[in-house]
Order: C-alpha cells, then structure tokens, then sequence
C-alpha cells in the first residue's frame, strides 16, 4: 500500500499566503519540493490522516480520488490540519455519494466540537460519524489500525501524533509535537518502525517547545535507535517545515544527509 505525504508545511503554507521573505519568494521561483502545502496524508484508497485548507488542492495536484474514503484521522483543531467546512460538500446537492459509503472521523473533543459547528450538528447528512479519542487508544481503521499518541504541542487540547501498523509495517506520523513525553518512549519502546515522520518546523534552528527542530529530530531518530524502536531499514523522514526557518529543501536535505534523514516533499510516496 502507497502512504503518499500530501503536505509538508507549516500553519502558513510555504510560500505563505502574504509573505515577502526570502524563503517564500525562492519557492515562489523555484518551484517544486520548495512548495510546500498545509500537513496531510493518504494512506491507499481509505484512509485519510488530517483535513486542512489544501485538501481540494491535493487531490488536484495528485490525482487523488476521495470517494472512496472511509477513515479520517484527524491530529488535532488547529487550522491547518481541520477544515471541516471542506467536508461539508459530502451532503446531498453537492456531492452524489454511492449508498452505504460512509466516513468516519476521529479526533479530540475540539476536533468534534468544530465540526459539530460548522456542519450544524448534522454530520449524517453528509455519511459521516464523529468518534472521540483518547491518547493510547486503539482504532481499527480495516486496512491498517492505529494508536493516539499524546503529543506535546496544543495547551487547548490533547493534539495526537498516531502509529499506524499496515502491512508488515509500523509508521509513525509524528507531525505537531515537541519533544516526546516519557510515556510515549515507553510506548514506542516496544514497537519497531519502519518509517518515522517527525516533526521539523524550526528547521536547522534547536527548539523543541510545541513543534521541534533540526538538532531535535536528530536526537529523537538517535533516542528511538537506541530503544530498539526501529527496524533495520526504518526511514526516518522529517516534514511539517515553516518558511521562518529560512532553509531551502536542498539545504535541509543536506543538514540531515549526514545523519541518515530524509527530507518530505508535496507528493512523496513511500510504500507501507
Ligand atoms: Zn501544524
Ligand atoms: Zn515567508
Ligand atoms: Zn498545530
């Protein structure tokens, strides 16, 4: 099965909506890997991880079909990762929906409370169900299943970074996280990745408060060796960058190189 990473930046996008620095107008001129949408990913044809505003333009850019969706996973409020005005379009008049087709979605209590918002308390009208979850909690999503993980990010409320088990593999995406709390390594611990998507909006810079940085990321793939979290051929790929950081993708490619990291791009694909 594809896990294709969707979108690899920041609140803001990068270029960001009305910037004038440096960074946005190099990508503004680049181009590709230096464009960089609003965090998302698609994991086969069911199974969706976060909706934010770049979700109508991924499925353009990546020829992405969403009718099949079943499973939506959902990080936590923030705008960036929930829209959930986008998801209103599901109801009837707006799209045609093939009979029995419905959506679940989990989130945290805001991500409920958001879309009981802004669809008027009527998300069956548009096939879909809201169900809360709780960090280590367990979901089933048919294809694959996955456990909420606490992050350390939003003071408003439990934000999650989630470990997928597909296939042979284990993939945690880790996206909207400082440093990990100690009872994720006890958990993460007992597992064995084969791919770890972490969290790097500061760039090069070192900071770990609510998001992480270079140093950061480096010393958490190191943390988890260590723990015997991750399998021999475990890819770790650091994704969720904001323009601030000032770091083209070829410099963060380079920065991590060195370190065995990899660097996420709009529309990497990586089979699970
Ligand atoms: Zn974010
Ligand atoms: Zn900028
Ligand atoms: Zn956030």
């Amino acid at each position: 099965m594809i896990l294709q990473v969707l979108g690899t930046a920041a609140a803001e996008g990068w270029p960001a909506l009305f910037c004038e620095c440096e960074a946005c107008r190099k990508a503004r001129e680049a181009g590709g890997n230096d464009i960089r949408r609003r965090a998302s990913y698609q994991l086969g044809d069911t199974i969706h991880i976060d909706w934010g505003p770049d979700s109508y333009n991924s499925m353009i850019a990546f020829g992405l079909d969403y009718s099949p969706l079943r499973h939506l996973l959902v990080t936590h409020a923030h705008q960036d990762h929930w829209m959930p005005i986008e998801l209103s379009w599901r109801r009837p008049g707006f799209s045609k929906i093939a009979a029995g087709s419905h959506l679940n979605i989990y989130g945290n209590a805001k991500v409920g409370q958001r879309l009981a918002a802004e669809l008027e308390g009527t998300p069956e009208a548009c096939a879909m169900s809201f169900s809360q979850i709780e960090a280590f909690g367990e979901l089933d999503l048919g294809d694959a299943t996955a456990v909420a993980l606490p992050a350390r990010h939003a003071p408003d409320q439990q934000a999650f970074i989630f470990l997928l088990a597909v296939g042979g593999s284990e993939v945690l995406i880790g996206h909207d996280t400082g440093w990990f709390a100690d009872e994720v390594w006890e958990y993460l611990a007992s597992r064995r990745l084969s791919y770890a998507l972490l969290d790097c909006t500061y760039g090069t810079n070192d900071l770990r408060e609510g998001h992480m940085g270079g140093a950061a990321v480096i010393e958490t793939a190191r943390r988890l060796e260590d723990l015997g979290a991750l399998a021999e051929d475990c890819r770790v790929i650091a994704t969720h960058f904001s323009h601030n950081c000032l770091k083209m993708h070829d410099e963060l490619a380079e920065y991590f190189a060195a370190h065995g990291i990899e660097v996420a791009y709009d529309g990497m694909e990586v089979e699970v």
